[in-house]
Order: C-alpha cells, then structure tokens, then sequence
C-alpha cells in the first residue's frame, strides 16, 4: 500500500501522532507511508484571511522523520510538503524546496484570495458554481504551470466538496478546456495526479470523468492519498484506487524518493 498524504500533528489541522500512523501500517506489511504537512502560504499571505493556519515547523519535521526512520526500518517513510497555492506563496515554495530535501511536493489549491478556503462557505457566496468552479480551475492551471517544482497535483476537484449546489459534481464535460489545460501540463511535465479518497460519497475527490480524460491524453502518473488527518483514514479506499487503475489500463502506482518518481506494480 503507498498512501502518500498523510497529516499529522505536524499539521495545524490534525492532532493524530506521526508515529501511531507507522504503527498502524507495520501491521498492514509492504507499506510506504508519506506524510504532507500543510504548508499553507497561500492563506497566510491573504491580507483578507482572519484565521490564517499555522504553518508546520520546517525544523521539527524533518527531526521527526529522522527519528521515526531510525526506529521504524521497515517501513518506507517518506516526507512530502503539501504547499497550497496563491501567486504570492510562489517565491517561498520555491526557496522551502531548493533549501529541504522533501521527497515531494503536493501542490494543493485549496484558497482564492479575498474568498478563502473552498472549505467555508465565504468562497461560494452570492456566486453560481459557473463562477466559483472557473475560479478555482483557473488557479489550479495557474499552479501547475508555473515555475514551482511539485511533484504531485493533490485533490483536483477540491471545490466542490463543500459546494452548496444541489448537484455539485465537478466533472469534465462542464469545463474541457480548463481540464485539459491543466491535464495536459501534468503529462508533459511528469507529474502525479493524485487519486485523493477524502471525499465522503464519492470514489475519489476527483471526479472519474477527469482521471479517465487524463488517461485518455497519454496519462499514467498517479499517486494515492487518503488526506487522513487520523490513523483510522490510512490507507482509506486505497484497494478501489487500484482495482480502478487496474481497469484503465494502469498496472503501476507511484512512489517518490527525493522527488524521482518511483514506479510500484499494483
Ligand atoms: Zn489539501
Ligand atoms: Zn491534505
């Protein structure tokens, strides 16, 4: 099992123990765990964010790792960042990557400045979801094309998880050329397309119609995320993802070490 997105207590938003998650995995066998602490500039840069989140201690993570990697053997533990964008944040990612040896980069939109995480209900007011979908699109194809060294594009599809529209399914059809903007930039640059389970009801944050169009243009990367902000989500919806990659022709997941994408058999 590769679950790449993990939180933990390293995180503002999760108070989970880095070392209870390989506990739990050690007991599963031929695991690769990844952590991807918030890094979120994109909220703190905001001059309109009232409650921007802590930041995780650039320091204290990579102690942390060390030690669990001491510890734990045997299992694969790696460190990702997961960076949410905004065109301000840009400059400081790029420097936090140069400056660390992360072993990836999930590259999150998860906020539009003056609106705020999709998360709250700020970000939809008095718009349709024409409006605020394009919004968010149009900063995840602004994210991955710019000059940033990421690795894995996490939760596409992120906005709609907590629209307030009847029917909030953000799939292919309503946006194409916004999708294949963005999608063809992640095949021609290598990159992940993050197959993130974190969505109650749905298979994956990102709606089947995208992931199959990503196919469809040549793509192959995935790399698979739970988004678990606790132990009881590791690892959560991981045997569909594959079964689903399996059907699509997709034989591999992907792993990383020091940002070089490795390619696991599934
Ligand atoms: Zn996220
Ligand atoms: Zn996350």
């Amino acid at each position: 099992m590769y679950d790449l997105h993990l939180h933990s207590d390293l995180s503002y938003d999760s108070k989970e123990n880095a070392e209870n998650y390989i506990k739990i995995a050690r007991k599963k066998g031929n695991v690769c765990i990844g952590f991807a602490e918030h890094y979120d500039l994109d909220r703190c840069l905001d001059p309109h964010e009232k409650e921007a989140p802590a930041l995780a201690d650039l320091k204290k993570y990579p102690e942390t790792i060390s030690l669990l990697r001491e510890k734990y053997a045997d299992v694969k533990i790696l460190k990702g960042l997961e960076l949410g964008w905004s065109r301000a944040a840009l400059p400081y990612y790029r420097k936090i990557i140069d400056e660390n040896d992360f072993d990836y980069a999930i590259l999150s939109v998860h906020a539009a400045d003056g609106r705020g995480d999709c998360y709250f209900p700020a970000y939809f007011e008095g718009r349709d979801r024409k409006e605020a979908y394009s919004e968010y699109l149009g900063l995840v194809a602004e994210s991955v094309t710019s000059e940033l060294d990421y690795q894995i594009v996490g939760h596409l599809g992120y906005v709609a998880r907590y629209a307030p529209y009847g029917n909030k399914r953000l799939v292919y059809d309503e946006f194409p050329y916004l999708f294949d903007i963005i999608l063809k930039e992640i095949i021609e640059r290598g990159k992940c397309l993050e197959l993130n389970t974190s969505c109650a009801g749905e298979k994956f944050v990102t709606d089947v119609s995208i992931i199959k169009r990503y196919i469809e243009l040549g793509g192959r990367y995935f790399s698979f995320g739970s988004d678990a902000h606790s132990v009881e989500k590791l690892g959560y919806g991981y045997d569909e993802a594959v079964c689903f990659l399996k059907e699509n022709g997709i034989n591999f997941i992907c792993g990383f070490e020091k940002k070089k994408i490795i390619e696991e058999k599934i």
